[in-house]
């Protein structure tokens, strides 16, 4: 194999990244340093819907990224700006279920594994459809919904990410000390209470308890689980985030009679927050040298090379799942576009390896030109889904 197969390395290097996800649990999903007091979370969603349904319609796409915004302010709100929701990865088709951190279907209760966030045990599970709608049905005030299901989102991930347990009042008694009993206090204000109430600006309601609002620790399912408030818990050993250490509200912090700190409305809280649709389709366009230099081995190398990548991405399009389409351009003192960006299967891997085969060598070079010739094509194959 000589140097020419270089030129694969931009297609190689997504499809190895779509196979990360497919091994690792966790893989796109962590926690990034940003400053001494700063960190940003990147979290990646599992979604019901066909990238064929979303690819058409940018304000179903629009629906999900103005909910996961709201997401991103309460999270930046609950932490006193010590999180930001940084890159969030949508997989549509519920593809790689069970390896996300959020698991987002058409209709459920919305619940969380707590403290499961970067290990493989657990996960957020998402709806569509709750006390909110995606895509909302007001014509008025879909604000309204988006901040529900973002705030929501937040909610689970007091559970997911920081190990916190619910602060509301239950509706039976059933003993179970993780769960909310009729006999709970609930704890004013508190995200884990009552997210809903944070709706319309009132963000005190996005904060976490501290020792003045937790009340009697034996009537909260968080005060029995961890036997402490929540912002108690997040600055102890306990705690899994050392940049939470120094943010707790302090004495002077007041809000309304409340210890807490307000950090909204800022944009600070959607600084880093980049949502990525991550499209079932992949395109490859093979760049291959047929000029002068490459006559006898290094040409039958290239071919043989060239062949046997693409019977390894159609055997990875049909375990993954992933459309793949390939193409081919050749340069020698020209370039030529000698295979158009084709859905890859049994019926076309054949035909490309044809083309392959066929390939004859020319005078000159022109790699720059073929580059080019070739980002351009799958630029053009790109440009349809926004
Ligand atoms: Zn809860």
């Amino acid at each position: 194999m000589s140097s020419k197969i270089k030129t694969f390395g931009f297609a190689l290097v997504s499809v190895m990244v779509f196979n990360a996800v497919s091994y690792g649990q966790i893989a796109f999903s962590g926690v990034r340093d940003v400053g001494a007091q700063e960190q940003v979370l990147d979290h990646t969603i599992s979604l019901h819907r066909s990238w064929s349904e979303l690819a058409s319609d940018s304000s179903l796409r629009d629906e999900y990224e103005q909910t996961i915004g709201y997401w991103a302010d309460a999270i930046y709100e609950m932490t006193n700006g010590g999180h930001r929701l940084g890159k969030v990865r949508i997989f549509p088709r519920s593809k790689y279920k069970g390896k996300t951190d959020v698991n987002w279907v058409a209709n459920l209760h919305p619940s969380a594994n707590p403290g499961s966030f970067m290990t493989s045990n657990g996960r957020i599970n998402m709806s569509d459809m709750f006390s909110y709608r995606i895509p909302s049905n007001s014509t008025t005030n879909k604000r309204r919904d988006w901040e529900g299901a973002g705030y929501v989102l937040a909610h689970e991930s007091g559970h997911y990410v920081y190990s916190l347990y619910d602060e509301y009042k239950g509706d039976t008694i059933n003993n179970l000390i993780y769960w909310p009993q009729l006999t709970d206090e609930p704890v004013v204000p508190s995200i884990m209470n009552n997210q809903w109430n944070a709706r319309g600006g009132n963000y005190e309601w996005l904060n976490f308890s501290t020792p003045d609002n937790i009340g009697i620790t034996s009537e909260t399912a968080q005060g029995r689980m961890h036997g402490v408030d929540a912002w108690t818990f997040l600055t102890s050993n306990r705690g899994k985030y050392d940049v939470l250490k120094s943010r707790a509200p302090s004495n002077s912090d007041i809000y309304n009679g409340y210890r807490m700190k307000i950090e909204l409305p800022s944009t600070r809280a959607r600084d880093s927050l980049k949502v990525i649709w991550m499209s079932d389709t992949i395109a490859i366009d093979m760049v291959l040298d047929r000029s002068g230099s490459m006559i006898g081995t290094p040409l039958r190398d290239l071919k043989i090379a060239a062949k046997a990548f693409v019977d390894i991405i159609n055997k990875f399009s049909d375990t993954t799942g992933l459309i793949v389409t390939i193409g081919i351009t050749t340069f020698s003192d020209s370039t030529e576009n000698a295979y158009p960006l084709t859905v890859l299967n049994n019926s076309t891997a054949s035909q490309i390896k044809n083309i392959i085969d066929n390939i004859n060598v020319q005078n000159m070079t022109a790699m720059y030109d073929g580059v080019l010739a070739s980002g351009n094509k799958l630029l053009s194959a790109s440009s349809d889904v926004g």
